[in-house]
């Protein structure tokens, strides 16, 4: 499973220095750049498998790369991991509002990044697996291979993290969520848990489905459910 191209976007080069080396020692082709322009421009022409971003750069920061990156159709689905300093809460959630799959805090343990790269890259193979299905509800329809939802005849622009806390509640409707569980869900095991983001990003999907919306529906002191 191994050879994907994995694009680094940090200006310190002995942090670029040590990522390229975890990441091609693993196999992947990991590609370097310093600067936040570079690694949108690179972005457009190699189409990479994933992006692991700085969020600390000079002039353009990371999380204005992530926002154009996601804000580009043709690079909205590369997936990207942010690195953050150490304790950085809202780095974490400013990061994830900018569109961010998942994040690592520096310094970084060489296994665990490599677990979070292999779980966003195998999450996104298996999501080109489902291709075909799709999940309805009222007034609101999602397509799981082609990450397409549509609230009555609107399509709605989601990030990653949002159509992803969107898909697990929908796949079993009726049944309620703890914060946590949608948490690991959606960032796989061994995260730690900051319930304000979930409610961040559940807000914001509400606001983009609108009236489809009503669909979550919260479920005090114990978190979320899609509603049948
Ligand atoms: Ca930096």
């Amino acid at each position: 499973m191994a050879g994907e191209n994995i694009l680094i976007v940090e200006d310190e080069e002995d942090i670029a220095e040590l990522l390229e080396y975890i990441l091609s020692r693993q196999g992947y082709a990991a590609e370097p750049v310093g600067t936040g322009e570079k690694g949108l421009q690179v972005s457009r022409e190699t189409m990479p498998d994933l992006m692991i971003l700085d969020l600390m750069l000079p002039r353009l920061s990371g999380l204005e790369v992530c926002r154009q990156l996601k804000a580009d159709p043709e690079t909205a689905q590369i997936p990207v991991i942010m690195l953050t300093a150490k304790g950085e809460e809202e780095d974490i959630i400013a990061g994830f509002e900018a569109g961010a799959d998942d994040y690592v805090t520096k310094p970084f343990r060489p296994k665990v990044l490599l677990a979070r790269v292999n779980a966003l890259l195998r999450r996104g193979a298996s999501t080109r697996k489902s291709d075909q299905e799709e999940l309805v509800f009222e007034g609101l329809r999602i397509h799981l291979g082609r990450r397409e939802v549509f609230a009555g005849d609107h399509k709605v622009d989601l990030t990653n993290t949002e159509f992803r806390i969107l898909h697990f509640l929908s796949s079993r409707p009726g049944w309620v969520f703890t914060r946590r569980q949608i948490v690991h869900a959606v960032h796989g095991d061994d995260y730690p848990v900051t319930g304000r983001s979930v409610d961040v990003q559940v807000a914001a999907l509400r606001r983009k489905l609108g009236t489809a919306g009503e669909h979550i529906q919260t479920v005090r002191g114990v978190g979320y459910k899609m509603g049948e």
